[in-house]
């Protein structure tokens, strides 16, 4: 087995990524459990943090690495709360979500995106990081809706569908979520590189 540190604190992401990977002869573990401390994330894009994340994760566990960053990008709001999705109201998912149905009050255009990337490095200053992208695209909700997921699933209505990301299954939701698409677009780069290494050592 090769070992991959995920450069989250996420046990979720950890047990997913973990499915997708073994198969591919990768063991996953945390960040955390190999006592890495985090990454400042000064990025100004989705793709910046992941590849800053996965970087401090691989120089201090001398492991390769892999992060993740996501996030919600509102049109017209010139892509906010972006990568301060997490932090955008600085209280927690619920006020995010306030706030964020606050600033959309009379918007005609309420077209948004779910981002997520990925970024493995084989080593801290590895030159061509492996790069996956998700998008999930949507519209903001004037009202919350459903009970799954988390963040702003609930005020999210996914392109195609008439309901809201929070009355998605969790498996529902990752056939067709930007995190979803990044994770498979991942596993397909792993799994060639896997088959090349395979045939050029036979
Ligand atoms: P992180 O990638 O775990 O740091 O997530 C950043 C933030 O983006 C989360 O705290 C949520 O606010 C938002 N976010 C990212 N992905 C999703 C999602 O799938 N559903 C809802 N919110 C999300």
């Amino acid at each position: 087995m090769n070992k991959l540190v995920l450069a989250s604190g996420n046990a979720g992401k950890l047990k997913e990524l973990q499915r997708l990977l073994a198969p591919l002869g990768f063991e996953v573990v945390l960040q955390s459990e190999l006592g890495v401390t985090e990454a400042d994330e000064t990025g100004l894009s989705f793709v910046e943090n992941a590849i800053l994340k996965a970087r401090n994760a691989a120089r201090q566990t001398g492991l390769p690495s892999l992060a993740d960053d996501s996030g919600l990008a509102v049109d017209a709001l010139a892509g906010a709360p972006g990568i301060y999705s997490a932090r955008y109201s600085g209280e927690g998912d619920a006020a995010n979500n306030r706030k964020l149905l606050a600033a959309l009050v009379g918007a005609g255009d309420r077209c948004a995106r779910f981002i997520c990337a990925l970024a493995l490095v084989r080593h801290a200053d590895d030159p061509v990081p492996v790069i996956c992208e998700g998008q999930w695209r949507g519209e903001i909700l004037t009202e919350p809706t459903g009970d799954f997921g988390f963040g702003y699933d609930p005020i999210f209505k996914p392109e195609g569908l008439d309901c809201s990301a929070a009355q998605l299954t969790p498996e529902q939701k990752s056939a067709v979520s930007h995190r979803g698409q990044a994770m498979a677009l991942l596993v397909a780069r792993l799994q060639a590189q896997v088959m090349s290494d395979s045939t050029a050592s036979a």
